[in-house]
């Protein structure tokens, strides 16, 4: 039987009629490609408005002169789109929120699929992916619909299909959205429910950059990463997809493809499960740096700390209260610091520290706000002597004290805090020494 491959394309692949042509030569350049998911019409330049967040905007408004001058733009768009045979385009001002802003993705797989041709089907995605009464995946319901999709790919191999992505129906029937960006994640759950051979998310970019390119000056491409290595990635804010995105094809070992829209013949980033085997292929040790802002440490210092039975329990307790997770929680013999991210503290912190205090009255409490972690992410780093000497190096070069440092348990992440002023010039020096060729 033909590979199964669920090719993905985002909004700004199918902005406007140029685009969604593109699409259209990668999807037919690849028999392979037998089930689309596609996003809303995004933006064709900076300047310009997602078709999304037009519906969004149509729906928030009341007064009819300009719901029409909305629903106006949002048919332009679409007959700009495919001219020949444009989809109708109707809002119903009894359509609950969810359904409307739905609409931009149900009108664009219903278009595609006539562009692509007879044999292409559009699938509702509202028929396929079904939530339960709390909002999450009913999978029983979804694997079934699936599974019927799959015996009638079986019994006609000529037939392909498109699915809007972004939402499914609920128990009562009504349409719900995913969050923002969630085709990525109706890719995922096609992908996996059709067991696929590869699922391809076709972008604007060339693929998972190395550093978030806001921070450092051009940075690489990787060409190869661990579904892990993307999960430390985007922690840090690598935009191309969203870690929800992943675990569905995760769970089933399904190797993610991102590619370029834009360029297709591109090498792009595939995601595997492990690159463990692989290793050669990049000479860098370092696969990405991913960076977060805005935490605070909370710093706590008591002679004979280390042999105090059940106090590091004792402070956890205070957190888990407050209801504030923590991100990392550097040791030494006499002192304890945790790391969160800012916006949980605020309001509490004396409260914290009063309980501290009240607990422990000789424990120095000190907060340090305005810092920002860095993730040196590697698999290549396990076992490997001499990362963290280049790494405080590079730092030391630029003149960069190191707040806190954390190396994870696995070996293949290194966590250091830096002050939030110096995140910029932290992270191009540790870009220079450790990834730029
Ligand atoms: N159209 C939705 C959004 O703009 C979903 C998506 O594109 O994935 O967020």
């Amino acid at each position: 039987m033909m590979k199964i491959t669920v090719a993905k394309f985002g909004g700004s692949s199918l902005a406007d009629h140029a685009q969604t042509l593109k699409a259209c030569d990668i999807i037919h350049s690849d028999p392979c490609r037998q089930v689309i998911v596609v996003s809303a019409p995004g933006k064709r330049n900076v300047k310009d408005t997602k078709i999304t967040d037009l519906l969004i905007h149509w729906t928030n408004t009341i007064d009819p002169q300009e719901k029409q001058a909305i629903q106006n733009i949002i048919s332009a768009r679409f007959q700009e789109i495919n001219p020949e045979n444009p989809t109708e385009i109707s809002l119903h001002l009894k359509g609950k929120f969810d359904e409307t802003i739905s609409r931009g993705e149900y009108y664009m797989a219903q278009t595609i699929a006539t562009i692509l041709g007879t044999n292409w089907e559009f699938v509702d995605a509202a028929s396929l992916i079904f939530f339960d009464m709390y909002g999450h995946i009913d999978q029983a319901r979804t694997t079934h619909a699936f599974n019927l999709l799959r015996q009638k790919m079986k019994s006609n191999a000529q037939k392909k299909y498109v699915i809007p992505g972004f939402y499914g129906s609920m128990p009562d029937k009504s349409i719900k959205t995913l969050p923002r960006s969630g085709s990525d994640v109706t890719g995922a759950i096609v992908a996996s429910c059709l067991d696929a051979d590869l699922y391809e998310n076709w972008t604007d970019t060339n693929g998972i950059a190395s550093a978030d390119p806001r921070l450092v000056n051009n940075p690489s491409t990787v060409h190869l990463l661990s579904y892990q290595e993307l999960r430390f990635l985007t922690w840090g804010g690598a935009t191309v997809f969203h870690f929800d995105a992943v675990k569905p094809v995760k769970d089933k070992n399904i190797p993610i493809q991102v590619m370029n829209t834009n360029n297709p013949t591109g090498q792009g980033t595939l995601i595997v499960p492990d690159t463990s085997k692989n290793l050669n292929y990049r000479k860098s040790w370092i696969t990405g740096i991913a960076a977060k802002k805005d935490f605070s440490e909370i710093r706590i210092s008591m002679d004979g700390m280390n042999e105090q039975v059940g106090f590091i329990q004792k402070i956890l307790t205070i957190f888990q209260y407050h209801g504030i997770s923590i991100e990392h929680m550097p040791t030494g013999i006499d002192d304890i610091s945790l790391i969160v991210s800012s916006h949980q503290l605020l309001g509490k912190i004396e409260e914290i520290r009063s309980k501290i205090k009240e607990w422990e009255p000789t424990a120095n409490v000190e907060i340090h706000q305005n810092l920002s972690l860095i993730t040196i992410v590697g698999q290549k780093m396990k076992g490997k002597s001499g990362v963290l000497a280049r790494i405080t190096s590079s730092l030391e070069n630029a003149e960069i004290n190191i707040e806190t440092i954390n190396q994870s348990a696995r070996q293949t992440t290194i966590t250091i805090g830096v002050k939030q002023l110096l995140l910029k010039k932290a992270m191009q020096a540790i870009y220079d020494c450790c990834i730029a060729e």
